[in-house]
């Protein structure tokens, strides 16, 4: 019996060395959810939802697990600090950030607890995170709209 879910991180990084962050996060993820199942390609991206002179590199990655929801979250915060972040988004504040990792998908499930709303409720919105998770998960459907992250990216792109 495999208990185990699979689960689509989005990372995101506008200072600092920022392959270094991002391939530095992707390590410390496999070190708490074992093997990294996929990576997508690193994208550069202009930030959104804020005014900064930093862009952006944006991934995607896929791990299997058998924490629950609020356990991948605890992991994925405690590895956002030691990677040196110090700033938590307020509200629709954002900020600069050396690296952001959000959940996207926790398998087919829909969380919406006070600290995690998951599938990750602008995902759809963002290219910036839809591009990298339809390299590496194309056919994953997204169970609240229950489209699939390739047919998203397509809407996305015709808006
Ligand atoms: P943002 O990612 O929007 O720039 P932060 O990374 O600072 O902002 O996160 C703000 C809060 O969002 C976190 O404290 C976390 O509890 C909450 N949160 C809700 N849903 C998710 C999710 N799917 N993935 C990551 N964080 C989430
Ligand atoms: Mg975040």
């Amino acid at each position: 019996m495999n208990l185990k879910t699979t689960i689509c991180l989005g990372l995101g990084t506008n200072i600092g060395d920022r392959k270094d962050n991002l391939t530095r996060a992707i390590e410390k993820l496999s070190l708490a959810f074992g093997k990294c199942q996929a990576a997508s390609s690193f994208i550069e991206t202009e930030p959104w939802g804020f005014e900064s002179s930093n862009s952006f590199l944006n991934c995607a990655v896929m791990f299997k697990t058998e924490l629950s929801p609020l356990q991948v979250l605890d992991a994925t915060e405690e590895i956002e600090r030691e990677l040196g972040r110090t700033v938590k988004s307020d509200g629709r504040i954002y900020h600069d950030r050396i690296i952001d990792i959000d959940i996207l998908l926790y398998g087919r499930e829909i969380v919406k607890e006070e600290r995690l709303t998951v599938p990750h409720p602008l995902m759809h919105k963002r290219m910036f995170v839809l591009q990298p998770l339809a390299e590496i998960s194309p056919d994953a459907i997204h169970p609240v709209l229950g489209k699939s992250i390739k047919e998203l990216l397509e809407e996305l792109r015709e808006q």
